[in-house]
């Protein structure tokens, strides 16, 4: 997969894309990130690539014309046209959902927006989505667009050294994780739980799905009214309601 950033911080997204596993992943050519410079597609002697609004009102708005030759480059550069995203708290919220639609295809292009964002027309011209990362407004496109590509690239195929890596996570099927610990196992007079020190696999198996549906239970109960429960997850579920109600008693 490539993904090209169109961003007025190219520096600021390479530091980000060179570290960790994301710029292993990039070195060892699992997935490919060119960063474009929008002040290097315009043709202004000072390099300004943002002018004020019509109407007037505070800010300045970046003009489409150097975003529209930057995409222009890319898609003579990759011989198609990328689908196109533009980083906006307008847009669809980022989900892991739509970071595995992305994963699987070749070509994306994010434009990162600064000041009071990109002129409407650019938008209209090559955007096929626009997505936020939140409903809270940032400075620029690129922190939002990191995420998106960490996100994403995770889930293309080399990065992690397997699936099942990002297959139990929370989101990846509408659940969030299982607790995980790790040694010592007493801490603070903490003890992991038994049956992980067990050798189970069968029961470290339920014990972890019950997990999982308690604490969706508990910290997120809107991703449960999506969920699709298999047989085992109704039998566990019976069991999580069944203990609340005891301990309910208990506390009373
Ligand atoms: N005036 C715009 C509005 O009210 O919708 C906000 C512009 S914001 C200050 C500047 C740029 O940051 C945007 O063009 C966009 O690229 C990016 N941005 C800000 N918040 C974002 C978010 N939650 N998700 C994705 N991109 C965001």
């Amino acid at each position: 997969m490539r993904i090209d950033i169109a961003t007025l911080f190219v520096e600021m997204c390479e530091s980000v894309l060179n570290e960790s596993i994301i710029g292993r992943a990039r070195k060892n050519g699992f997935v490919e990130f060119c960063c474009h410079n929008i002040r290097d597609y315009t043709n202004d002697k000072h390099r300004r690539v943002d002018d004020t609004p019509y109407g007037g009102g505070k800010g300045m708005v970046m003009q489409a014309d150097p975003i529209y030759k930057c995409y222009e480059d890319v898609c003579e550069k990759i011989g198609k046209k990328p689908y196109v995203i533009y980083m906006s708290p307008q847009g669809n919220v980022l989900t892991q959902q739509k970071c595995i639609a992305l994963s699987k295809m070749d070509n994306v292009m994010l434009i990162c927006g600064h000041y009071e964002g990109v002129d409407e027309r650019v938008i209209e011209e090559i955007v096929d989505e626009e997505i936020s990362i939140g409903d809270y407004v940032l400075t620029g496109g690129e922190l939002p667009a990191l995420v998106l590509c960490d996100s994403v690239a995770r889930l293309c195929e080399g990065v992690l050294s397997g699936e099942e890596c990002y297959e139990e996570e929370s989101h990846f099927n509408g659940l969030l994780e299982y607790p995980q610990y790790t040694r010592p196992e007493v801490w603070k007079d903490r003890k992991v739980p038994e049956v992980l020190l067990s050798g189970h696999h069968k029961n470290i198996n339920e014990w972890r799905q019950k997990q999982r549906l308690s604490r969706t239970l508990i910290k997120r109960p809107d991703m449960l009214k999506q969920y699709h429960f298999t047989k085992l997850d109704s039998k566990l579920y019976a069991q999580i309601e069944e203990e609340q109600k005891s301990n309910e008693m208990i506390s009373k």
